[in-house]
């Protein structure tokens, strides 16, 4: 029988013990005591800057202080509010580089308070109740198309439905959750969270779910237009970039597709991974990918990376996460080649520089033995859905203003698939938010002219004497 461990690419090389270990949650949420113990750790500061530091403006001191006080009810209500998907943005934000890194503690003592663990705690609490904790206004007659039904809209989708209009939310994947669902590393999200997460958000009601359906695939904007009262566009990021002019082989491979594979599979035994993998990129895709690579038992991973670790996209914490997870960092390292071995991938080729070397002159070429190279050099924004649509872009992305608004009147977009953005999961929510109040904000502004516009005659008439009234008023005072 075959040996997997031999095979340059092949699954089952741990036993499910293994797996499950090396798949299990990341972080563990804490207990009752240990939240208590962690809340008073929080000065609750006036003006706190872990406030400013949050893309979705959540009142941090405030959940804390309800923790702090027993009532965990109460600080998921505060997180939900400002960002209905706490719960997944405690497990994913990149806390290091906001909240915890503005935090008071962080730069008296540099041990901040645990925000993220702490938001998760009260946002578990409430998900375990499976009560949706908002209601629906009273319905607008308004019906809003949502496309995407990544963060960015199904955070737009459950602020409409909040504010009572009729939200249908269209979907190419058979899934919702966007990259919660299809990107996000399995250990930062166990236990179908991203799904037990839409099924919360959806409980609002109001919000009918169309999966299965692009936009640019027998959907169409000026469709989508004609039959809704606003469009709001969260499509992501449906593009890689691949590495030009290095030829093909087998076993090169897209990371988010390599991702992708690995959340959707029931079973990780099923996975290939290579014994020698090479990931090329500096993001938090390429560090993922590393990761669970070695998870799935590859013995040696190295991600090559063409710049310092000050210049990766990914945080200090996730270089040192693939680092403790056995992953080696290669910096200012560019791929020029491939080495092949009957029609394989054998050795990837990089241009090696010094980091000192203004000039970027290469120090030598090295070869890295890989018999699986993983490619995370970024996502693209693929424009082609918006068919004949006037959308304007700026750097290949939609363009929109401060409230989200794009340039065709009536049609609003948010997430990783505007200008300008942060490309995180807080950030696509926050924009889907924005851009409901602002749709909201527009569509009653449009029913209160709408109205004034068919006032009754009697009422008309009324306005009229009225105006006329003080007019002649206004003359008699020698205004
Ligand atoms: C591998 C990976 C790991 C990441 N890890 C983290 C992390 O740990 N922390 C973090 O904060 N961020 C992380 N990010 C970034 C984060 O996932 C994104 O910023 C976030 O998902 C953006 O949300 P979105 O709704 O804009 O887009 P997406 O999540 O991409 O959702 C877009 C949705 O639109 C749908 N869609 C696309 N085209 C069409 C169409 N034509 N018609 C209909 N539907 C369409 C897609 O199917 C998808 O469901 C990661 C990204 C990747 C790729
Ligand atoms: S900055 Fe830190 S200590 Fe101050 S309120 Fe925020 S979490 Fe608490």
């Amino acid at each position: 029988m075959m040996d997997p461990t031999h095979e340059p690419v092949a699954g089952g090389r741990l036993d499910a013990e293994a797996y499950a270990r090396n798949f299990a949650d990341l972080t563990p949420p804490l207990t009752r005591h240990e939240a208590f113990v962690e809340a008073e750790r929080c000065y609750f500061c006036y003006d706190a800057p872990c406030l400013n530091a949050c893309p979705t403006r959540i009142d941090i001191a405030l959940f804390i202080r309800q923790i702090a006080a027993g009532n965990d009810q109460g600080a998921a209500e505060t997180i939900l509010s400002a960002n209905i998907m706490g719960g997944m943005c405690a497990r994913v934000c990149p806390v290091e580089t906001l909240c915890e890194e503005a935090c008071v503690r962080e730069h008296a003592e540099g041990k901040p308070v645990h925000i993220g663990l702490l938001q998760r705690h009260a946002t578990d609490a409430v998900m375990k109740t499976g009560e949706q904790p908002f209601g629906r206004a009273p319905s607008t007659g308004k019906t809003v198309a949502v496309v995407g039904a990544g963060p960015a809209g199904l955070s737009c989708a459950h602020r409409l439905a909040m504010l009572g209009h009729a939200v249908t939310l269209f979907d190419a994947k058979p899934k919702p959750g966007g990259l919660n669902e299809y990107g996000i590393a399995a250990y930062k999200a166990v236990d179908d969270f991203a799904q037990r997460e839409v099924d919360f958000i959806l409980s609002i009601g109001g919000i009918e779910l169309r999966p299965g359906m692009a936009l640019g695939a027998g959907l169409d904007l000026a469709t989508l237009q004609a039959d809704y009262h606003a469009v709001f566009l969260g499509l992501g990021l449906a593009g890689t970039n691949a590495l030009e002019g290095m030829g093909e082989a087998a076993h090169i491979v897209d990371a988010v597709g390599f991702i992708e594979a690995l959340r959707q599979s029931g079973n990780k035994a099923e996975l290939p991974v290579g014994r020698r993998v090479v990931v090329v990129g500096g993001g938090m895709t390429a560090v993922d990918a590393a990761v669970q690579a070695k998870k799935l038992g590859a013995e040696e991973v190295t991600i090559v990376y063409r710049r310092g670790p000050e210049h990766m996209k990914a945080s200090l914490f996730e270089q040192e996460l693939a680092q403790k997870n056995g992953v080696t960092i290669r910096h200012w390292a560019s791929p020029v080649g491939f080495e092949r071995q009957d029609g394989r991938v054998s050795a990837a080729l990089f241009a090696q520089r010094r980091p000192d070397d203004a000039a970027g002159s290469v120090a030598r070429t090295a070869a890295v033995p890989a018999d699986m190279v993983l490619v995370a050099i970024g996502q693209t924004f693929v424009e082609a859905p918006l068919g004949t649509a006037t959308v304007a872009l700026s750097g290949g992305r939609i363009l929109v203003d401060e409230e989200r608004r794009t340039t065709v009147p009536g049609v609003w977009a948010g997430g990783d698939c505007v200008a300008g953005g942060q490309d995180l999961t807080v950030s696509a929510v926050e924009d889907g938010k924005q851009a409901a109040l602002s749709i909201d904000r527009a569509l009653k502004q449009a029913a209160s002219q709408a109205d004034r516009s068919v006032l009754p005659a009697s009422l008309a008439g009324v306005a009229a004497s009225a105006a006329s009234l003080a007019a002649t008023a206004a003359a008699k005072l020698g205004l």
